[in-house]
């Protein structure tokens, strides 16, 4: 399903590269092929696919175009949240939609004030009259511009601490949306990442999980899924710019001055392999052990199973942008680092750049290490 739609995300990865828009062809090709519906169960008319399905689809997608990979494997997220946490009323309307791949669902978590920090929020709803209100400043909000809903973190109250956060859905028709700022970064330019101010009144069925209770999601669900499959995504491009480099080291278009027989060239091949191949390995490590968690019930907000996600996070992030590193390295200027280049290097080296910031592997780290002190058994993965 997910090779289908390849040539269209390789046709349009760099122009919505160098554009800095949002791939809409491709989201309407993930929307047409049902692939918006990886993560619904079949009751719902989704496909009822599990992780290992998201990695593998991911890994395909970002071989053609990272960008519109993490568009949807962020999306993913948003859809996982929903389908274990809303309320029935509310996964019965939406879950068939999204399903038909209907409801492109964008994420609001990070902010001005908290920065990145997933279990804080700065804004508050403010409950009373008809429904739940509330106004968010979002200074990044992945395809805002063309979502049908978002999920959006905010502190539960007005006179709540900020770790008190909740989770909201909000269908577009439910907002007034002011785009601020100007989309152009570094890499990942095809998100087009807008910051955006978001005001409206929700229902209260709107809310996902419990009240102030945001956390018990982001560890179940959140978390989870973005470091496995933002893991997957960042594999598969690197994966992607080392085969476009080995087809082009064994055709005859080779720069004259790589000698296939050198010790240097070897080493360097060996070292991108070598970065690919653990990512990959642990990556399925990880994948296994969420599953069995999911299928047997049990909580993964235990020290070790944390410390395996986060560290999959930040090994992908450091080894995937590594990789291509070396591969430009390898490739010399006019193959690895000139925009004009048959092989897209620069666009992968640009964006691999933002996978250490897309929560930051500082924070993670930091984590870890706190951790670390509490698995006293050292649980390895
Ligand atoms: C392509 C892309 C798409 C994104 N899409 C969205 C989206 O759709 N919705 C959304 O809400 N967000 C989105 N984000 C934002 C992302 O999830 C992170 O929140 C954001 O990248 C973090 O931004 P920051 O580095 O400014 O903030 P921070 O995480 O606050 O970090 C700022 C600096 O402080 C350091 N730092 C912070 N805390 C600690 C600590 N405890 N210990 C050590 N160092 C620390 C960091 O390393 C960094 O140097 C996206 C990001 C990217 C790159």
């Amino acid at each position: 399903m997910a090779e289908k739609i390849l040539p269209l995300l390789r046709e349009n990865a760099a122009q919505v590269d160098g554009d800095a828009t949002f791939p809409e062809a491709g989201l309407r090709a993930l929307r047409e092929c049902g692939l918006m519906g990886l993560l619904v169960p079949e009751e719902h008319g989704g496909l009822g696919g599990d992780l290992h399905d998201l990695v593998d689809v991911a890994g395909v997608l970002a071989s053609a175009c990272l960008s519109t990979a993490m568009i949807w494997a962020m999306y993913c997220q948003q859809v996982d949240a929903v389908v274990r946490f809303a309320v029935p009323g509310l996964a019965k309307d939406l879950l068939p939609r999204i399903a038909a791949g209907e409801v492109y669902l964008a994420s609001v978590t990070t902010e001005a004030g908290s920065g990145g920090h997933l279990m804080t929020a700065d804004a508050s709803l403010r409950s009373g009259g008809e429904g739940i209100a509330f106004e968010r400043l979002a200074p990044i909000v992945t395809g805002g511009r063309y979502a049908d809903g978002f999920l959006i973190t905010m502190r539960d109250g007005e006179d709540t601490t900020a770790n008190k956060v909740t989770l909201v859905y909000a269908a577009r028709d439910q907002l007034e949306l002011e785009t601020s700022g100007e989309w152009n970064p570094l890499g990942m330019r095809g998100t087009h990442s807008e910051g955006m101010r978001i005001t409206g009144t929700i229902r209260p069925d709107g809310v996902i999980g419990p009240r102030g209770g945001y956390r018990t999601v982001a560890v179940e669900s959140a978390i989870p899924l973005a470091h496995l499959a933002w893991s997957a995504c960042w594999l598969g491009a690197a994966r992607s710019a080392t085969a476009d480099v080995i087809g082009l080291l064994r055709s005859r278009k080779r720069p004259g001055s790589i000698d296939l027989s050198s010790d240097l060239v070897s080493e360097r091949l060996a070292r991108v392999r070598m970065d690919l191949e653990l990512v990959s390995a642990y990556l399925r490590t990880v994948c296994d052990e969420i599953t069995e968690c999911r299928t047997d019930g049990r909580t993964v907000d235990v020290p070790s199973t944390q410390i395996h996600l986060n560290t999959l996070k930040v090994a992908a992030a450091e080894h995937t942008f590594r990789a291509v590193d070396r591969l430009v390295q390898l490739c010399g200027l006019s193959t690895g680092y000139l925009r004009t280049s048959p092989i897209p290097l620069e666009r992968h080296f640009r964006d691999l750049r933002s996978a250490s910031l897309n929560y930051a592997n500082d924070r993670l780290l930091k984590a870890n290490g706190s951790l670390s002190l509490v698995d006293r058994g050292v649980r390895l993965a």
